[in-house]
Formats: C-alpha cells, sequence, structure tokens
C-alpha cells in the first residue's frame, strides 16, 4: 500500500457527523431544484450558509447557461383507436408548433432495456423513417436520437424501460452550444412514454396495422441566470495545486439520491477538510454544479472555460460525486485514469474491504475536465442485480426510481452516505496531503502500449516506441520517495504536467480547448478511426482523406509524448542523488 494512505488510515477518525448530513439531506430533498429555478437558488443559498456557519472560505459566481426546460408533452393516437397517452418531454428536445406534430408511426426499437445506453445506429436503409414518427425502446442514446432525425423522421417517442416517466437530456453537445455545435441541436420533438403504453403501440404495429399520431410538448430553452458555489479550503506549501471534487446541485424534481445526498456528503467533507486544513499541502475546491441535467453539464464547462489556466496549471484531480448513500448499495466501484488506479484501488481496499479491477471513466455526468487532462478518480457504490431496487440504469446508484418522481427521502441509507463521505475525505487528504502526488504512471505507459499495438490498420510503431521511452521513464519515477527529491514541489509540477499532457490525447478527441460530444470515447480517440479504413478500399479518396486525419492525429499524440519524456527526463535529473 501507499505510505501515505497507511498514515490516513492511521489517523484518528474523522467522525462523520450524521446530524449535519441529514439536515442537509432533507433541506435539499423538498426542493424542486431544477437549474435557473427557485428551488436551486435556495439550495445554494443553504450551501452558503452553511460554509458561513462553518468558517469554510467560498466562492459565488452567477452565469447565465443555456437551459432546456421540458414544459409538456402527451401522444394521442388517433387511428386505428383513439387514445390519449401520457408522455414526458426531455431537455432539448424541440417544441412541436400550434396544432402539434401529426404522422405516421414506425418502430425501429431493438431490446434495449438491458443496457439502455449502449444503442446501436440502425441502418436507415433498411427502415424507413422519412417523414414519419418513430418509436424506439430505452432511454434516448442522443447519437442514435441525432442519427434518427438525420435520416428524416419528423418526431421520436422512447419507450421507458418500466412504467414509469424518466426525465432525460437529449442534445450531443456538452455544455453551451458554439458555432461549430449549434447545428447539432435537436430539431425533433423528442418525447418518451411509460413501457405498458408503448408495448401497446409497438404491438399493433408488429400486427401490421398502420397507426397515425400526434405528438404535443413545449420545451423552453433559453440562457438562464443561475449560480455555481466554490468552496476553497486552503491547503499549506503547495496550495496553489488544487483538488477539485464536484457535484451536480440541480436535479430532477427533488431528486434525493441524484443528487441531494451527493451535495451533503460535499458539504460535510469541506467541513472535516477545513478543520484539519493543516493536514493538507495542497487546496481544496468543492464546486456545486448547476447546469447539469438541463444544460448537458453546461456548469462544469463553463468553470473549465473560465478557470482554464489554472485549472491546466495547477488540478491535481478532479472527484465526481454523484448519486451516493442508496439504499440497497452494496457493491462498490472504483473508476480512475490509470495514473489513478494504485491509488484509488488501495484506498478503497483499505477502507472498504472490497477489492476492485477499476474502470476508465467515460465522458458523462460533469467530467468536463477530461480534455483538460485533469486525472478523474471516483468511486460508486450500486445495487446488486437481483434486489428489488435494481433498475436498468447506472443513475442513483443503479435503482428503478432514477430521474423519476420517486427519487424521494425514503431511498437514503444514511449509514452508507456516511461510510462514503468518510471516503471521499480520506480520498481528498489523499491527493492532498502527501509530499509528493500519489501518480503511478507505470499502468499509463502498459496500457498505452496495449492501446496502440491494437490500432488497425494503421502504422502506430513510431508512438509505441515513444511510449516505450515513457515506460522506462514511469518505473524510475514510481522508485522515488520525497527522501530522493530534491524540490518537490518542482517535481509535482513535473508530474501534473505529464499527466495533463497525455490524458488529453488519451482521453479526448478534441484535447483542451473544445467539449468532446457526449458520447462513448474510445482510448486515443484520434486514432480509433483507424478501423474505418478497413472498411475502404484503399484507393479510394475516402480513405485517403482518412489517412491525412489520422496522420495529424499522429502527430498530435506524438508531441503530448515527447513533452512527457521531456518533463520525465528533467525529473529524474532533479533527484539529489
Ligand atoms: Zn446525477
Amino acid at each position: 500500500m501507499i505510505p501515505i494512505l497507511v498514515a490516513i488510515l492511521a489517523a484518528p477518525a474523522d467522525d462523520v457527523s450524521r446530524a449535519e448530513l441529514t439536515e442537509t439531506v432533507d433541506r435539499l430533498g423538498v426542493l424542486d431544484r431544477i437549474s435557473g429555478n427557485e428551488g436551486e437558488r435556495q439550495a445554494n443559498a443553504y450551501l452558503k450558509k452553511k460554509l458561513t456557519e462553518y468558517g469554510v472560505p467560498f466562492d459565488s459566481y452567477e452565469m447565465e447557461l443555456y437551459l432546456s426546460h421540458p414544459m409538456s408533452a402527451s401522444v394521442t393516437v388517433l387511428t386505428p383507436e383513439p387514445a390519449k397517452l401520457e408522455a414526458i418531454n426531455h431537455a432539448f428536445s424541440r417544441s412541436t408548433p400550434a396544432g402539434g406534430v401529426e404522422g405516421e408511426l414506425v418502430y425501429i426499437g431493438r431490446n434495449m432495456t438491458a443496457d439502455p445506453f449502449d444503442a446501436p445506429l440502425v441502418d436507415y436503409q433498411d427502415i424507413d423513417v422519412n417523414g414519419k414518427i418513430v418509436l424506439d425502446d430505452g432511454f434516448p442514446a442522443p447519437y442514435r436520437a441525432f442519427a434518427t432525425e438525420r435520416a428524416g423522421a419528423i418526431a421520436q417517442i422512447y419507450i421507458n424501460p418500466d412504467d414509469r416517466l424518466h426525465n432525460m437530456t437529449v442534445t450531443t453537445i456538452w455544455g453551451a452550444p458554439t458555432p461549430e455545435t449549434a447545428s447539432l441541436l435537436p430539431r425533433n420533438p423528442i418525447v418518451a412514454m411509460r413501457r405498458p403504453d408503448g408495448d401497446g403501440l409497438r404491438d399493433r404495429l408488429a400486427r401490421g396495422e398502420k397507426v397515425r399520431v400526434r405528438i404535443d410538448g413545449i420545451v423552453d430553452t433559453r440562457w438562464r441566470k443561475t449560480e455555481l458555489v466554490v468552496a476553497r479550503v486552503e491547503g499549506g506549501a503547495e496550495k496553489e495545486k488544487f483538488v477539485l471534487i464536484g457535484g451536480h446541485i440541480d436535479s430532477w424534481h427533488e431528486g434525493v439520491t441524484d443528487n441531494a445526498t451527493g451535495n451533503a456528503a460535499m458539504l460535510e467533507a469541506a467541513r472535516l477538510l477545513h478543520r484539519n486544513r493543516d493536514r493538507l499541502l495542497r487546496s481544496v475546491r468543492i464546486a456545486w454544479w448547476p447546469g447539469h441535467s438541463p444544460g448537458r453539464y453546461a456548469g462544469s464547462a463553463w468553470y473549465a472555460d473560465h478557470f482554464f489556466s489554472d485549472l491546466r496549471e495547477n488540478a491535481v484531480a478532479h472527484i465526481n460525486i454523484d448519486s451516493i448513500g442508496t439504499r440497497s448499495a452494496t457493491r462498490y466501484s472504483a473508476t480512475h485514469m490509470a495514473e489513478l488506479e494504485r491509488f484509488n484501488l488501495d484506498l478503497i481496499r483499505a477502507k472498504t474491504g472490497q477489492e476492485q479491477k477499476g474502470s476508465r471513466p467515460g465522458k458523462v455526468a460533469d467530467e468536463s475536465f477530461v480534455g483538460l487532462g485533469i486525472p478523474s478518480v471516483r468511486f460508486s457504490k450500486s445495487i446488486p442485480e437481483g434486489s428489488p431496487d435494481r433498475g436498468v440504469a447506472d443513475g442513483s446508484g443503479g435503482s428503478w426510481w432514477w430521474h423519476s418522481r420517486e427519487d424521494s427521502r425514503d431511498k437514503v441509507d444514511l449509514d452508507l452516505l456516511a461510510e462514503e463521505t468518510d471516503l471521499l475525505v480520506a480520498m481528498t487528504e489523499g491527493l492532498a496531503a502527501p509530499p509528493l502526488i500519489p501518480y503511478d504512471f507505470r499502468a499509463t505507459a502498459t496500457e498505452m502500449k496495449e492501446k496502440l499495438e491494437s490500432i488497425e490498420p494503421y502504422d502506430t510503431r513510431n508512438l509505441v516506441s515513444l511510449v516505450e521511452r515513457f515506460a522506462a521513464h514511469a518505473e524510475t519515477l514510481a522508485s522515488v520517495s520525497e527522501k530522493t527529491v530534491a524540490d518537490t514541489r518542482a517535481f509535482n509540477d513535473g508530474l501534473i504536467h505529464i499527466s495533463h499532457a497525455l490524458n488529453s490525447v488519451y482521453y479526448s478527441r478534441s484535447g483542451p480547448y473544445d467539449q468532446d460530444s457526449n458520447e462513448l470515447i474510445p482510448r486515443f480517440p484520434g486514432l480509433a478511426i483507424a478501423s474505418e479504413l478497413a472498411h475502404l478500399d484503399r484507393g479510394s479518396d475516402e480513405a485517403r482523406f482518412l489517412e491525412v486525419r489520422l496522420k495529424r492525429e499522429e502527430n498530435r499524440i506524438e508531441e503530448a509524448l515527447r513533452e512527457a519524456i521531456a518533463v520525465a527526463d528533467a525529473l529524474s535529473g532533479s533527484r539529489a542523488r
């Protein structure tokens, strides 16, 4: 185990206050906190009052975010048997004109209930959706909804996986649109209905009946005033560097396990970290993001834009806290970028006794700092398959009440919330307290090499040899301790530099100056498109255009690797002996 973790675990328990956690969950859990509304404003007022009471310094930023509030939706069956069905609108769906949108229904669904977001694209050559209203299964995966729209659909209806109405967001754009992405905003009205209603329509279509429906729906999308509260726990000798803890303050309805519980843990962590700040070398920022659901992570994206240089230079790690303290959750999972793998797995094992495999973060849920290269590290605990509380998606601990009006106070396990708050404090101290930041780049190098060797059909030997050079440095860096480093501050600067440079090309397509869209992003995304070459005639224009793109992506990765090697070289030289 990393020595610093041994020290943190040996420190006296920080007695997480159950009374404080309970108060916050109770206060926030009765407010309808859709971002930009009065409930969110009251939640922020509560945070500021408590931080003042604790003596924790904080900043408050007022800004306008581009937010989309679903107002109303209904589906009227016109033929063969008239009926009015309850429906829910999605954020960034388009409003229907007066009189609604009318059309013939066509079913394109596959059974997606097992993994409602892993929705493969449909072959629209086989199913003609042009001019029709599409009926699809599962929660809307934004990239699939987008493809359906571009294939000519005039509106879309999703059959929710159960008999509840779940709120979702359908744009693929991360945060506010830019001139390049604005045209990607959905043009279709996109609504969802309960499973029994949807199954009824699907069965009619399966029997060959013609079904005509009308969709009516209002979505209110515009710039809205909102607020971001960021608590500041000041570190010691390296106080300019910081660990960023973030979690969304807004929610669908009263959203208690998503995310009043997370907000409570963050507030309690702020109190405890501030009380014991003399243990910390580096600072901690705790940010309650607005704009999560109706802005597609617009609050954290705003912070990435407006604190860019500070984040690039000084952010040690980003811990996202979402949907914790959920009843019936038993199984921890660890998610982290490779350099924090050893740290996170050791921490979770030591604190919970659970052995993890760990996985890499996707570009989801306020991971707005991936392109900047800031290593993400987090934990979550979910409800096992077979539990009566288990739903089909991962939100709210994998519960059935996720993003519905039933995400209420009775779904909270306070013992678990206290345990997870303690874990959050230990994780933060483990990153902010030790003389050397606990990155271990050996896993990064191993994984990068494997990934590059698997990219086909494109010659990655140049990059593989650079990764091998970096791997040798990673071994050296892993063997140093604060006793063998002459200048720990400069050493930590170098570690952050290496981490940010590599992560920007390894986990992100757009890199630091833009936001990737909301989709599953493969590792080395710039080169992953090489697989398309296999399906093309290598002499064709299309293949050769793609080769131009791949060469440029190779250059981007090569530069990051050379930068990491140069910094690591300098760090090896800065060792005392
Ligand atoms: Zn959430």
